[in-house]
């Protein structure tokens, strides 16, 4: 079956993260049809690549003349780029590196892609597929590819990992005694590979106490609801009444000073802008997408016309009817640009863009942001702070 032909759990470990923090957020959903982003289409053509190259490299399942021809559809489809291939590649050898290391200490070490592994016994229906599962004696491995470019994402207590795990455990652990599970999230886009170790005693603790409460209560669509970031992927997020509440109980707000709001008032206000404005793009989406695909009226708005250009109806004719009229080539056509670093990048892969064009590529510093405290990047001075340094050092 096609990555993209797949169902999901009720209960799906890629949810996880959302339905273990909004328990009623599954049984919701089922009133909202699933739709697939571009970045999403993107991840599940980058996730066929990677089954497939690692099919030809990790295992003896494709001959060589199968995996070769494979190979030539995939770049022959619009979504594949050098730069695709290279990042994919990376993941290959991290997952190749890790297959063989286990094969060091077991020899009947054994890789199983795009496994199909069921936690029902935790979760009620519960199943999902890992990308990489690696069993050995004593440990059992999984390994995510992540092909987005959004956040990092750690491994680290990762429900959708743990659940992986779990139903991992539940189906080889008639084979071999595991006592360790190691799971690792790969994001080459992104250069993170994020990992995490724990017993399997820890793992099956964690699904007594922390899944199967939850689940239970998810399953039957109870339990308190709850907003965050866990928001971004559910499809219920522009009507959700509690996200909405949520969002709008800072407009209630209650601000010392009626007039001028205090550089505190500001902070909580910065706290909840990013939350503010998805929570607004979302209801504004799908408000359109009601409107104009479903006839749906908005007390108050309606559906007009939104700008548009003028363009040409047929490029040729226009270069033509130019030159009859005696214009030169420098007035009809534009001259050649260079192709942007992004392109250039998928265009000739990101090896020999580095090879070739390392000197030539520069990184100027960004603009100021605010971020919050705990962001990682150094604090920069202001330009208020670096005039007082300048003039103390003159004073002094
Ligand atoms: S939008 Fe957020 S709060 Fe609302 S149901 Fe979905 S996850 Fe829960």
């Amino acid at each position: 079956m096609g990555h993209s032909e797949r169902a999901h759990a009720l209960l799906s470990a890629s949810g996880s993260k959302r339905w273990m923090n909004c328990p009623p957020s599954p049984r919701l959903e089922e009133q909202f049809p699933e739709s697939k982003s571009e970045d999403a289409i993107l991840g599940t053509f980058a996730h066929e690549l990677a089954e497939h190259l690692l099919r030809g490299n990790l295992t003896t399942e494709l001959k060589p003349s199968i995996y070769k021809k494979k190979l030539i559809e995939f770049q022959k489809n619009p979504l594949y780029s050098q730069s695709m291939l290279e990042y994919i590649e990376q993941y290959k050898t991290i997952v190749g590196e890790k297959y063989l290391t286990l094969k060091k200490d077991c020899k009947d070490a054994f890789i199983l892609l795009e496994q199909e592994l069921n936690y029902s016994s935790w979760a009620q229906d519960g199943s999902g597929t890992a990308d990489v599962v690696l069993i050995s004696e004593g440990v059992i491995e999984i390994v995510d590819l992540k092909y987005g470019q959004g956040v990092p994402v750690s491994a680290v207590g990762n429900p959708q990992m743990r659940l992986y795990a779990l139903g991992a455990i539940n189906e080889y652990s008639m084979l071999y005694d595991f006592d360790k599970v190691r799971m690792t999230i790969i994001q080459p886009r992104l250069d993170s590979v994020s990992e995490d170790e724990i017993t399997v005693q820890e793992l099956l603790e964690w699904g007594e106490t922390e899944v199967k409460p939850v689940a239970a209560l998810a399953f039957a669509g109870e339990g308190e609801y709850k907003s965050g970031d866990h928001c971004q992927f559910c499809r219920a997020k522009a009507v959700c009444r509690k996200r909405a509440e949520d969002n709008l109980e800072m407009a209630r707000y209650e601000f010392q000073n009626p007039n001028i709001l205090t550089h505190d008032e500001i902070a909580v206000i910065l706290e909840q802008a990013d939350a503010l404005q998805k929570w607004a793009k979302d209801i504004q989406e799908y408000a359109l997408d009601q409107a104009e695909n479903h006839g749906v009226k908005f007390p108050g708005w309606k559906l007009v016309e939104g700008r548009s250009n003028r363009k040409y109806t047929d490029k040729e004719a226009v270069a033509t009817k130019l030159k009859e009229e005696g214009y030169s080539t420098e007035v009809i056509y534009q001259p050649q640009e260079i192709w942007g670093i992004t392109d250039m990048e998928k265009k000739i892969g990101k090896k020999l863009f580095a090879d070739y064009l390392k000197d030539l590529v520069i990184k100027p510093a960004g603009k100021a942001t605010l971020a919050k405290e705990s962001d990682p990047r150094p604090e920069l001075s202001s330009v208020a702070s670096a005039v007082k340094d300048f003039d103390d050092d003159i004073l002094s």
